[in-house]
């Protein structure tokens, strides 16, 4: 559902990708892990055209994602992406948040968006905070917002990148729970982390990458076993 071949990707002479490649198939959860700088923010945005490649090919949900021919509109109703800043908008409810872009790119009449929010709400833990602004909210509960209104485009594929990193670490917990949640229920997403217990245990592969490239990967428990001197090192000093 997911597939990147050799992607390179320069940000002037700074060549952050350097021949990635990994595939993710439907229901499966990856989680990117590595230091600051190895490029996991890159890859990730490149799954959902917010940078362009400079050579190789992404194939998201039978887009072309590389091409300049793919249809961005389509692509970004396929692909649910949630940031470690939230963006709510201020002034709307939780709810008007989350009906926005089903009623502005889908056309969904009121009656059906707002359906669709109070069904993403339950999903996050937050049905009774529809009509409740964004300042009301607490960090962890307004994350799992974002979460709910990426989910209501129904999504196939969700990228989080490193969504709890502003939080407190009991308001983490909520929102891990959340993106287990997800895991369980088949989504197949892509998470750029630095929690690496949970990484361990939700995703099916950990990826860990340095220098722009993947440099080992396997399922969950290679992080109890890692091959490389740069896998250990980096577990052992953390980021
Ligand atoms: P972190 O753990 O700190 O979030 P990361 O692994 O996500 O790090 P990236 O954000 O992908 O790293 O950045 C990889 C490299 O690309 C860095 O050297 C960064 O400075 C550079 N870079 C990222 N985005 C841009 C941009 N828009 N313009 C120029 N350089 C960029
Ligand atoms: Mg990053």
């Amino acid at each position: 559902i997911v597939e990147l071949t050799d992607v390179h990707k320069r940000f002037g002479s700074n060549h952050v990708l350097r021949g990635v490649s990994f595939a993710i198939p439907k229901g499966q959860v990856v989680a990117i892990i590595g230091k600051s700088g190895s490029g996991k923010s890159t890859a990730l945005r490149c799954i959902d055209r917010l940078e362009v490649i400079d050579s190789g090919s992404i194939k998201v949900c039978g887009h072309a994602v590389h091409s300049p021919d793919v249809d961005l509109r389509k692509l970004r109703q396929d692909v649910g992406i949630v940031f470690q800043s939230y963006n709510l908008f201020p002034h709307l409810t939780v709810e008007q948040n989350i009906t926005l872009a089903p009623k502005a790119v889908k056309g969904l009449a009121g009656a059906e968006a707002k359906a669709i929010a109070q069904r993403t709400l339950v999903q996050v833990g937050l049905a009774d905070k529809a009509q409740a602004y964004p300042e009301q909210l607490s960090g962890g509960q307004q994350q799992r917002v974002a979460i709910a209104r990426s989910l209501a485009m129904q999504p196939q594929v969700m990228l989080f990148d490193e969504v709890t990193s502003a939080l407190d670490p009991q308001l983490t917990g909520e929102v891990l729970r959340v993106i287990e949640q997800l895991a369980q229920g088949g989504m197949t997403m892509v998470l750029v982390t630095h929690e690496m217990e949970f990484a361990a245990r939700v995703a099916d592969t950990i990826i860990y990458m340095h220098e722009g490239k993947v440099w080992e990967t396997g399922p969950g428990d290679m992080l109890r076993n890692p091959q490389t001197a740069e896998l250990r090192d980096f577990l052992s000093h953390g980021l």
